[in-house]
């Protein structure tokens, strides 16, 4: 069989959590919570399938749930997005942000992303026959140089490919980077692909600057989220995307033949309990204290943490603990410490090692005790 994708190999998550399984190591690298989602529902969700919503949704997916999106992006980022023609909802974040570039991408179009970059991001702009333009982040603020991104625009740009809060740094965009990036796109046909996975997941009070909330950007974006992370429900693999009309109709396209519709009673569950505002307003608080209380622990170690604004990760530098490669000091964690990270390189297409790995910390206090007392040891 001749590859459509020969670079590739098995994901980063998969290798890393195999190892942590068999050296059982307590798992810090793939992003998933260890704590129990909301009671109320999962019962919802029961509900649901005892209630007889077990067969095929819409393919756009339900409009009651599309309703409930709409009034929480009216109430949070003040605009007004109709459910019907404007709201898909999708099997996960990663699906929605692959249909985003299907739908946009010609053979031969370039996208430009930034690294470290989540790693189903290229993979999805090559398997549709563009080329990935990956730009390096500043180093150790993981910040958008926007003269290297307006250098690098060709006639061939088709989209650029920003994630807010950032995984894996937790750098998030600030007002001055919209400022930028409206700036840079002005007067261009540039799409937006925006993954804003982890919209709650933002800390220190910064708020989170959506597409959503800037009308000149929204009207040339692709705006993908995930309840999953919302919800702490990763093995849902629900999301959505977000994206004016005509966009919206072609993203449908791709959509329909893809997978046509999601999980129907989880469907009808979210359309209620979106309702519950508490449910993400109270998370940034929530997931700041595992943040604060992962970087109290960690400085009885010789990691040295970088800033981390939002999403579920913290970077760390280990220059004072060995010159080995990111890899290499990954397996032996797992291994000797028995703590699994990820290695930061695994998030380059240029294989840059700034030795550096990724924690994630939504996990309960207990798992991320254990796990520094054992990286203490290291
Ligand atoms: N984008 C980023 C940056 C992520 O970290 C994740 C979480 N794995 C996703 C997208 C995908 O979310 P989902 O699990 O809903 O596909
Ligand atoms: N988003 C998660 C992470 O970055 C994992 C997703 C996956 O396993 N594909 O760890």
């Amino acid at each position: 069989i001749k590859s459509k994708l020969p670079n590739v190999g098995t994901t980063i998550f998969t290798v890393m959590s195999a190892l942590a399984t068999e050296y059982k190591a307590v798992n810090l690298g793939q992003g998933f919570p260890d704590y129990p989602m909301s009671e109320e529902l999962t019962a919802k969700v029961a509900e649901a399938m005892k209630n007889g919503h077990n067969q095929y949704a819409p393919m756009p997916g339900l409009i009651g749930l599309r309703e409930s999106l709409a009034e929480k992006v009216e109430f949070l980022y003040k605009t007004k997005v109709n459910p019907d023609t404007e709201i898909t909802i999708t099997p996960g974040g990663t699906y929605a942000i692959y249909s985003s570039l299907t739908t946009i991408l010609q053979p031969g179009d370039e996208v430009i992303l930034f690294e470290p970059a989540y790693d189903s991001y290229i993979p999805n702009i090559e398997i549709n026959g563009a080329k990935a333009v990956p730009l390096p982040l500043t180093y150790p603020d993981y910040k958008i140089d926007w003269d290297l991104v307006r250098a690098s625009i060709t006639i061939k740009t088709k989209a650029i490919l920003i994630n807010s809060p950032h995984n894996p740094t937790g750098s998030v965009l600030d007002q001055n980077d919209i400022a930028e990036l409206k700036n840079t796109v002005a007067g261009t046909d540039i799409f937006i692909v925006s993954d804003e996975v982890y919209e709650h997941l933002i800390y220190d009070g910064l708020p989170h600057e959506s597409m959503l909330k800037h009308p000149d950007l929204f009207a040339r974006s692709f705006v993908n989220f995930s309840f999953g992370k919302t919800y702490h429900c990763t093995g849902w693999k629900l999301g959505y995307c977000i994206a004016p009309a005509a966009f919206t109709k072609e993203f449908r396209k791709v959509h329909q033949f893809n997978c046509f519709s999601c999980f129907t009673p989880a469907q009808v569950a979210l359309a209620e309990y979106l309702k519950n505002k508490d449910a993400y307003l109270s998370l940034p608080r929530f997931m700041q204290q595992k943040r604060d209380y992962f970087i109290e622990l960690m400085k009885q170690t010789k990691f040295d943490l970088l800033n981390t604004s939002g999403s579920y990760f913290v970077c760390a530098s280990y220059g004072r603990i060995s010159d080995e490669s990111d890899k290499d000091l990954a397996i032996r964690l797992s291994k000797e410490a028995g703590v699994a990270t990820i290695p930061l390189s695994a998030f380059y297409h240029n294989h840059k090692d700034d030795k550096v790995v990724r924690f994630c910390f939504s996990k309960q206090n207990k798992t991320l005790q254990q796990a520094v007392e054992r990286l203490i040891k290291i």
